[in-house]
């Protein structure tokens, strides 16, 4: 069995690993590989490594750095087949899924390019008579990235390019399903030219991520993943000392008014309430209803949930592959289960499906619930399922106070073809990315990336202009020269002789 180890100072590195983890195909439910779980010391040594390197690479002219991310850029391109058939063998998705991700990551890359723009400072000369101030930006010095396992390539790649292109050095811990692309990574940037130690990857599990986020060599910690991990990273994090910023769950909700399209509404929701079997925290797990127009709405969704086809993220036209493991599996079956107990109206159902000659693969069908009780945690829990669960709303003032009710603030949808109510939606929703006809409002790179509430604690969203602002500290200078005759917009400057 192939044994995956970590990527510290430009090279594989198997240290003193202190327990192994199996790394599982979801399609299969078998093992086919075993990761290595990072002892205390392999981590001292990457954060020594990515210190020393740190310093170095802070010194690199901004053209140097910029010629790196074109060429990681491109290589990324060139290897994306690559990236992606790891990416499905790990997590499962579909291959053109995959394929989305790495150029949706892949953005980011063309952002970190024209790094040298978004670090120009400011200057205002004579503040005082010959005083001028200027503003920089410096990097942090050694930054980590713990990430969650739907986005093996993508939300890494959120993080490390801006990271590395404002002079950082950059630690990055995958979550233990999904390692490969990390490795991968590891290896294009050394191929693009990046100075060893300065990104590197170590593997581990939550006694990795307690010392990452203890570890005083380490200066800012970017995290993405479940609200409950988020706090513990944000409290411990900045408890020591450390920058943090900390993406959580998510509950997406959009609301469908009664003047929408509904044939158009309904392909949308489909696709994003069961893309990548709706393990992205920017999926559409909840539809609300207004005006009557549940039940209509539910049996458009199900025409086009039912001919979504269902198997291994490479077989050709697969476009929903399994979920992650056997117990996530057990986890969605079972508030299917309740939900249906609850009252909750069983439109299509996912919960038997069974793809042939992969039966101990996590498969599960689109399932669509409709009627939804507020209660049933179906509806106010984060399912990462494929589960679309609708509930109903009589007032848009009604299905406003569900969305903003909940305590996650991640993307939010409106649905309708009336433009007032779209502009007001835009300005009462609590969320951080909102859509209006677009179900997974997701910003392009040179934008930031952002929840509200328990979707992010921090103060910054995650890359574009944000980004930068995470991984760089300002310093502004005072300056004064003495020895020269001093020279303001309204005196002309006269030579001594
Ligand atoms: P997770 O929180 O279980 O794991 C995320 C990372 O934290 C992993 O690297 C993992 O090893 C580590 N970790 C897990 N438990 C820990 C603990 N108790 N202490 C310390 N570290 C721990 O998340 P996941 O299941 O890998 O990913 C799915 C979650 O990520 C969902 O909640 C999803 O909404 C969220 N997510 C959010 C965004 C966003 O942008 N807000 C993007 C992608 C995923």
């Amino acid at each position: 069995m192939k044994t995956i180890v970590h990527w510290i100072d430009g090279a594989p590195y198997e240290g003193n690993p202190v327990g192994r983890h199996p790394v599982e195909n979801p399609a299969t439910g078998e093992a086919e590989a075993e990761l290595l779980m990072a002892g205390p010391e392999d981590l001292d040594h990457a954060v020594e490594v990515a210190a020393r390197a740190q310093r170095e690479w802070a010194k690199a002219p901004l053209s140097q750095r910029t010629e790196v991310m074109f060429r990681m850029r491109q290589l990324v391109l060139d290897h994306q087949e690559e990236l992606a058939e790891l990416i499905v063998a790990e997590h499962g998705k579909n291959y053109s899924d995959a394929i989305g991700e790495i150029q949706r990551g892949r953005e980011t890359l063309d952002f970190a390019t024209s790094i040298n723009a978004a670090l120009k400072g400011e200057f205002s000369y004579d503040v005082s008579r010959g005083v001028d101030v200027h503003t920089i930006r410096q990097p942090i010095g050694v930054v980590a990235g713990i990430c969650p396992f739907n986005f093996p390539a993508m939300v890494p790649m959120w993080m490390h390019p801006i990271a590395i292109a404002t002079g950082n050095a950059f630690i990055l811990k995958p979550a233990s399903p999904t390692p490969s692309a990390a490795i991968l990574t590891g290896e294009l940037y050394k191929e693009a030219g990046l100075p060893d130690g300065v990104f590197n990857v170590v593997c581990g599990d939550r006694e990795t991520v307690s010392r990452i986020l203890t570890h005083p060599g380490i200066d800012a910690i970017s995290f993405v993943g479940s609200t409950p991990v988020a706090h513990v990273v944000q409290d411990t994090g900045t408890s020591h000392g450390k920058r943090v910023q900390a993406l959580g769950g998510a509950n997406n909700h959009a609301i469908v008014l009664p003047d929408a399209d509904l044939d158009f509404a309904a392909g949308h929701i489909s696709a994003a309430a069961f893309g990548a079997a709706g393990e992205r925290c920017m999926a559409l797990p909840v539809v609300v209803a207004v005006g009557g127009i549940g039940s209509d709405l539910a049996r458009r969704v199900k025409a086009h949930a039912e001919r979504i086809k269902v198997g291994p993220g490479m077989h050709e036209g697969v476009e929903m592959g399994p979920v992650i493991t056997g117990s996530a599996k057990k986890r969605i079956v079972g508030l299917i289960d309740d939900a249906e107990q609850r009252g909750a109206t069983v439109v299509l159902d996912g919960r038997g499906l069974v793809v042939p000659g992969h039966e101990g693969g996590h498969f599960l069908g689109p399932t669509v619930l409709d009627d939804v009780p507020l209660e049933a945690p179906v509806y106010h829990e984060e399912v990462f399922g494929p589960v679309l669960t609708i509930v109903h709303a009589d007032t848009y003032d009604e299905a406003l106070r569900l969305v903003n009710g909940q305590p996650f603030g991640n993307g939010a949808a409106i649905f309708t073809n009336d433009g007032g109510m779209a502009r007001r939606f835009q300005l009462d929703v609590e969320a951080g990315m909102v859509g209006v006809n677009v179900p997974i409002p997701t910003p392009v790179a040179y934008y930031s990336f952002g929840g509200w509430k328990e979707s992010l604690l921090g103060d910054t969203h995650i890359h574009g202009p944000e980004g930068v602002r995470f991984y760089t500290r300002a310093k502004a200078i005072t300056s004064r020269w003495p020895s020269e005759r001093t020279y303001t917009a309204t005196m002309s400057f006269q030579r001594e002789d």
